[in-house]
């Protein structure tokens, strides 16, 4: 187990900037999930810290030791990828053994090794068993145990379930946080997912065009957003986010362009005639007799609740009623939005207000 940091790390490849200077610290044990949207810079990062890329500037270390310019083999970590790239002739222990033969361990050993990681993985029975005679999960949980039985002090994954059907990457996804909490070993993890994100991650971090937008622990990303980026990354449904301008005499209200009137938290020092983005999460408007009018425009029950995308003056937002609602498009509903659950963002710079 070892901290990684890095400290202002940048990478261009040729003239082009790909990583604009990116700092942050991973404590020993922390599992830690990266995303952002396609070509942020994601993989790039991970790969700087597992050494198969230069790093242009700054610094990276692990355990406190700068590794810039160390080799892959000396950092000590274990790298789990999106393809596994099993070896097709290798049973599983051999697969998952490979890499201490290579590294001259003695067979015992090997064997020492390999056993409890099928133990922990659920692998026992299929150690004989070949790739082609696994499932896609089964095949995965081999290129985890193949970095399990390194015990580095680092893993890094790439996102590693992107191949696998939505069922078994749900159940994945539980095995890997479960695999942390036994073996508490620093984990790096790459996903465009941010359920996956949200649902494992100790602290995710929030990556746009080669920098930071925001680093914490998932709920407080979903309830602190501190820019617009983030609060429609993280979150689905997205956040929706209206244009408004607050009332001219304060007040704690925001105008929409056609007059509609939202709450304004009044916690919130929202200067008076601001242009802000109103952004309320699609479960935190809830039904309101008194409340205001929107128009249902289509309703999407899933059996546990009812998504709902209705006109609010004048532009569409999304709800989620945890509950069955039988309405039509065409159906007006009337709702209510607490102002303890409203951001407010300041619409010229997409920060948080
Ligand atoms: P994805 O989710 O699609 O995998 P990512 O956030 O992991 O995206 P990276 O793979 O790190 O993104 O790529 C970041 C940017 O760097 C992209 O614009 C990509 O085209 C560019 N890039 C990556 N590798 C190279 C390379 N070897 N040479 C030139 N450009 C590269």
């Amino acid at each position: 187990m070892a901290p990684v940091q890095f400290v202002n790390v940048r990478k261009s490849f040729g003239s082009t900037p790909i990583i604009k200077g990116v700092s942050f610290d991973i404590a020993d044990g922390e599992f830690v999930i990266l995303v952002g949207p396609s070509g942020c810079g994601k993989t790039t990062l991970l790969r700087m810290l597992a050494g198969l890329e230069n790093i242009t500037a700054g610094e990276i270390r692990i355990g406190g030791r700068v590794v810039n310019r160390m080799p892959p083999k000396e950092r000590d970590i274990a790298m789990v990828f999106q393809n596994y790239a099993l070896y097709p002739h290798m049973t599983v222990a051999e697969n998952m053994g490979f890499s201490l033969l290579m590294n001259d361990v003695p067979r015992a050993e090997i064997e020492q090794r390999v056993k409890p990681a099928a133990e922990i993985l659920g692998l026992i029975g299929l150690l004989d068993r070949y790739p082609r005679q696994l499932s896609g999960g089964q095949r995965q949980r081999v290129a985890m145990g193949r970095a399990i039985v390194r015990n580095p002090q680092v893993f890094l994954f790439d996102e590693p379930l992107s191949n696998l059907d939505a069922k078994l990457r749900v159940q994945m996804r539980a095995e890997i946080k479960e695999l942390h909490q036994r073996l508490k070993t620093t984990i790096v993890y790459v996903t465009h997912d941010q359920i996956e994100a949200m649902t494992m991650a100790d602290r995710i971090v929030v990556m746009r065009d080669g920098i930071v937008e925001q680093i914490g622990r998932p709920l407080e990303l979903y309830d602190h957003p501190a820019n617009l980026f983030v609060a429609g990354f993280i979150g689905s449904p997205a956040m929706n986010m209206i244009a408004c301008t607050a009332a001219a005499k304060g007040g704690n209200v925001a105008m929409m362009a056609d007059g509609t009137k939202l709450p304004l938290p009044a916690a919130i020092p929202v200067p008076p005639g601001r242009a802000i983005v109103y952004g309320v999460r699609p479960e935190n408007v809830r039904l309101d007799s008194e409340g205001l009018a929107i128009r249902v425009v289509v309703t999407e029950p899933t059996g546990s609740e009812t998504q709902v995308v209705a006109r609010l003056g004048g532009q569409e937002v999304t709800l989620v009623f945890h509950q069955r609602l039988e309405v039509q498009p065409g159906d007006e509903l009337r709702v209510g939005i607490n102002p303890a659950d409203v951001h407010v963002f300041d619409r010229e710079t997409g920060q948080r207000i």
